[in-house]
């Protein structure tokens, strides 16, 4: 029993092997840390199919010991200061994963809840994570990665995500023979939405359209099926006379290449913000917080009966 327990120990754990938990997983390999990824899917989830990225992303992924097979994967996108590229989600998480020892993610291990380590016995504040396989994991450091919903930020007491009040969907057309556009990002807007499209590579094109529900003909539903979806977003386009081979892409795109969200946050992007505004030595900065926040904002604060840090 007590053998049981010892290997069902990990001294640093990361739930979600998402950009956020592979990345972690690779940045403390590099360091030499030991870490183990917990996927509730059977693969990596490429879901979004793109995303772009500027100098600071390359950054990391330079440090990452990556940046430069993205590189050679994804074109330079012109115009501006900025080394920007839009990069395809699959070729940069089984680069990242590629790095990483094997076995270090666990796949079909869904965390469903947390709890103390009541015993403590030489783990501090050890943590027992419990698996929906009903199996048990100890973890000496646990690192939330999990996404939007995440159990360990609900677990942490964290503010649900906030909805945006808008919608996007996006997409991902494909040509074997090459798509032919300028490495540019192109961006088109109309009355209360805003698309855009983007080369990835030689042969890959992303695009996305969001708008708010309440423009005209808006859908608040984001059920929409792709096939739906596919029609709404060329209405759009066509609506502002968008050029043709930005209505080719859409139309290219395989129903499973379609994909449609509403657009979250968590609110712990604020707390990010409420850090850097406390160490901001920035002379603007300085004045509001020190003459106005701190007087005003802090003392309506503290009036509020429930108002609770000390889970953050
Ligand atoms: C400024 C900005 C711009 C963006 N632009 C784009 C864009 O252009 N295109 C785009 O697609 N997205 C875009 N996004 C969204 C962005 O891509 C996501 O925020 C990003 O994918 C989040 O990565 P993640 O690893 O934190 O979470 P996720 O990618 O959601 O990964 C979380 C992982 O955790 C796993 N998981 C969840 N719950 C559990 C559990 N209980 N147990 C085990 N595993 C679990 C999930 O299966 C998933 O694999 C943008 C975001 C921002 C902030």
């Amino acid at each position: 029993m007590e053998q049981q327990k010892q290997d069902a120990a990990e001294d640093v754990v990361i739930v979600g092997a998402g950009l956020a938990g592979v990345g972690v997983a690779l940045g403390l390999h590099r360091k030499g840390v030991r870490s183990v990824v917990l996927e509730s899917s059977p693969a990596l989830r490429t879901s979004g199919f793109a995303f772009m990225t500027w100098t600071n992303a390359f950054r990391a992924l330079d440090a990452l010991g990556v940046g430069d097979k993205m590189r050679s994967h994804h074109l330079q996108v012109q115009g501006g200061p900025h080394e920007a590229r839009c990069v395809q989600r699959n070729v940069l998480l089984q680069a990242l994963e590629e790095e990483l020892p094997a076995g270090t993610i666990r796949y079909n291990s869904r965390i469903v809840s947390i709890d103390d380590d009541k015993e403590k016995d030489g783990g501090g504040d050890a943590k027992i994570l419990h698996l929906a396989d009903g199996s048990t994991l100890r973890a000496k450091v646990l690192i939330g990665c999990d996404g939007i919903n995440s159990v360990v930020a609900r677990w942490l007491g964290l503010a649900k995500p906030l909805d945006s009040g808008r919608r996007a969907t996006r997409g991902h057309a494909k040509y074997s023979d090459g798509h032919g556009f300028q490495p540019k990002f192109m961006q088109l807007s109309g009355n209360g939405f805003r698309a855009g499209l983007v080369p990835c590579g030689d042969t890959d094109v992303y695009w996305f359209l969001t708008w708010s529900p309440s423009c005209p003909d808006g859908k608040e539903d984001v059920d929409q099926s792709p096939a739906e979806m596919k029609q709404f977003v060329l209405a759009k386009l066509r609506s502002i006379m968008a050029p043709d081979e930005v209505l080719d892409a859409v139309e290219r795109s395989e129903m499973n290449d379609v994909l449609v969200a509403p657009l979250r946050a968590q609110v712990v992007a604020a707390s990010y913000m409420v850090g850097r505004v406390q160490q901001s030595e920035h002379a603007v900065v300085r004045f509001a917080r020190d003459r106005l926040l701190s007087g005003v904002l802090a003392k309506g604060l503290l009036m509020m009966p429930d108002y609770d840090c000390g889970t953050l």
